[in-house]
């Protein structure tokens, strides 16, 4: 591709692909680890609200008073909260801040693809770890000496696209075997039944915690991510974030945000519900002959003995029901399916049912 005019970085850039966002009727959209049911009101109130106000005026850069309301949430200080656009800027900035060291990065073969898209930018060199026996993460793969050969480590937990969490035991296994290197933790998707790392801020300064609004808060349209982390790890953010953009968040995301946080009665009442359709929908697809990974994520990762998971998922489109399929090697044979309203899932289940008895 490239044209003349462009940095010669830009021709071996390898961008994310972003799961598909069609405009398609009546579709059942199981793609992309949305949530399946709407931000809680107060959310949309306090947005209509904050958009009658002020939308002449830039943000707050700091955005203090969500920030405030996200440490308290978390029982943190302020200064412990660094917020971007979306929990992917977040990481683009954490890559940028602490892993280049010209040594590489250390990550699960089998993770969440935007993290090497990250390392291609920033050119930071890369070491995937392969998952174990049943795609889970063995720590103990993780031991290298001396600490400074590597960068750091990158993990998702509950990981991505697999749903496999990991015990908090294993998280601070690693921190300790690399005391010198941040140790960055994506909990995109723990509110669905992972353990956070967030209580092991005060004792681990080499930690960084990841989360979004996106998941669990239904926000994914209002693009709200954030990191933990002890203060010289949050300062160090806020230095790169203003070099790139003072404003990250807008004024409707900082009242939405704010509000998110205060209705807690929705979010548990919604990630409940997402829960606990999860388990139906694991049982079901088990049903059909599928093998499905145990998940502690809002989506599942599935894959059948006697179907290929390219040709289901192409199958499941053209009637209406879009998951997604990664073309990687390992992970070729498995959908990953995210978790819809019990009336989406019994949809998806049926679509396969009659899909599987055809032959397809
Ligand atoms: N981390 C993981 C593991 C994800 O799956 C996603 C969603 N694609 C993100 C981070 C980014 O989420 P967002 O930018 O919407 O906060």
């Amino acid at each position: 591709m490239s044209s003349s005019f462009c940095s010669p970085v830009v021709a071996g850039l390898v961008p994310y692909v972003p799961g598909e966002q069609p405009n398609i009727d009546k579709l059942v959209k199981l793609n992309t680890n949305e949530n399946p049911y709407p931000p809680s009101p107060w959310v949309v109130s306090a947005i209509t609200e904050a958009a009658r106000h002020g939308l002449q005026f830039y943000p707050d850069p700091e955005s203090s008073a969500l920030r405030q309301a996200i440490a308290a949430h978390l029982g943190l200080a302020a200064p412990q909260v660094f917020l971007g656009n979306g929990s992917d800027e977040v990481l683009a900035h954490a890559f940028f801040a602490f892993f280049q060291h010209g040594c590489p990065l250390l990550m699960p073969d089998i993770s969440y693809s935007f993290y090497q898209v990250y390392c291609r930018l920033y050119s930071i060199a890369v070491q995937t770890v392969a998952l174990a026996d049943g795609l889970r993460l063995q720590v103990a793969d993780y031991a290298c000496a001396p600490d400074l050969s590597v960068a750091g480590v990158v993990l998702a937990n509950p990981n991505a696209p697999t749903g496999i969490g990991l015990p908090l035991a294993d998280i601070e296994a690693l921190l300790q075997m690399h005391p010198q290197r941040v140790v960055l933790v994506d909990e995109a998707y723990v509110d669905f039944g992972g353990q956070s790392a967030i209580g092991l801020i005060a004792a681990y300064p080499n930690l960084l915690v990841v989360h979004t609004l996106s998941k669990s808060r239904s926000l994914a349209g209002l693009r709200i991510g954030y990191a933990c982390g002890q203060p010289p790890l949050i300062e160090a953010l806020e230095r790169v974030k203003n070099s790139f953009n003072s404003y990250p968040l807008d004024r409707l995301a900082i009242a939405g945000g704010i509000a998110a946080f205060a209705d807690q009665a929705y979010f548990e009442q919604t990630r409940n519900a997402v829960m606990s359709s999860r388990e139906g929908l694991a049982l079901a697809l088990e049903d059909l002959g599928f093998v499905v990974l145990p998940s502690q994520a809002n989506f599942l990762f599935a894959q059948h003995p006697a179907h290929d998971a390219a040709a289901l998922a192409a199958d499941l489109r053209a009637l209406g029901v879009l998951v997604r399929h990664f073309k990687l090697a390992r992970i070729a044979q498995y959908l990953r399916i995210s978790v819809g309203t019990p009336t989406q899932c019994d949809r998806l289940v049926q679509v396969l049912q009659a899909l599987l008895q055809a032959g397809a």
